[in-house]
């Protein structure tokens, strides 16, 4: 059942620049509560951009900047009162290459974005989130027994699931995945997409995929992002990943969906 406090992310009039470098264009999107969005198009055409700017990554790169604004559960995320670590703390990320603190425990690094944003857990909780949170991440089993291993003798498919579980145990509204399995093998991929599925019940999720098989099986609606000779990114056909898949109405996107391009 999908829980009832589910969000939407909202992205409006979302320009981005390192520099004079414009790499977005006017580029809104609505992401709904309860769906995993999936950002397509070829390398380059700023989906990691417009990732980083829905939970104010952007910003930590000297030479960014931005202008638009991003509406979570319809409040500002830029707010100039809102805190950085509240917009980080509601808006999750998980990365393309896992990056567990390779010689903490397993669970240190679950807990490990707790201390990052300021949240606190009694011990009990502690021990309670962290068998939530793998159990989420479908890693309980496999690691119960060696709770205090490093995170770094995990496998790669292992890390990564172990990093989605240390970005559940924040409570995020929003799960942001930039490219989560291209650094896995297929089967430590699969897991994953059906992790994916399983989460969208409690957390609105936006991935970034270059994989079209991964858009199609994990996303309930695509955003097709394009950016053409000389011009910054911007979006052009988004909607429903199984009409954008069988009924693409833009050439463009009929061409990228099926490998043309
Ligand atoms: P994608 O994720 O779709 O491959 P990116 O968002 O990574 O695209 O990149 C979009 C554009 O922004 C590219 O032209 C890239 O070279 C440029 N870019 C990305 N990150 C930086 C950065 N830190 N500094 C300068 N330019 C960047
Ligand atoms: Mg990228």
């Amino acid at each position: 059942m999908p829980s009832p406090d589910l969000v939407g992310l909202d992205a409006r009039h979302i320009s981005a620049w390192f520099g004079e470098h414009k790499v977005l264009q006017d580029v809104s999107l609505h992401m709904r509560a309860g769906e995993v969005t999936a950002l397509i198009g070829p390398s380059g055409c700023g989906k990691s951009t417009f990732l980083r700017i829905l939970n104010r990554m952007h910003e930590l790169i000297p030479s960014a900047s931005l202008a638009g604004e991003v509406l979570l559960a319809g409040e500002d995320l830029y707010a100039r009162d809102r805190r950085l670590t509240e917009a980080r703390r509601q808006v999750g990320m998980v990365f393309q290459k896992p990056n567990p603190f390779p010689t903490m425990s397993i669970y240190d690094n679950v807990l490990a974005g707790l201390k990052l944003t300021g949240l606190k857990a009694s011990r009990d909780t502690k021990d309670d989130l962290v068998e939530e949170c793998l159990s989420k991440a479908g890693l309980w089993k496999e690691v119960r027994d060696r709770l205090r291993s490093p995170g770094g003798a995990l496998s790669g498919g292992q890390q990564q699931r172990l990093c989605i579980a240390r970005s559940l145990a924040i409570k995020p509204k929003v799960l942001l995945m930039d490219e989560p399995c291209s650094a896995l093998d297929p089967t430590s991929t699969r897991r994953i997409e059906q992790t994916i599925r399983e989460l969208v019940d409690e957390v609105t999720i936006v991935i970034v995929t270059h994989n079209m098989q991964q858009a199609a099986r994990v996303s309930d609606r695509c955003a097709f992002f394009l950016a053409e000779a000389g011009t910054p990114g911007g979006i052009v056909e988004h909607g429903l990943t199984d009409a954008m898949f069988s009924r693409p109405q833009d050439q463009r996107t009929s061409d990228y969906v099926n490998g043309r391009f």
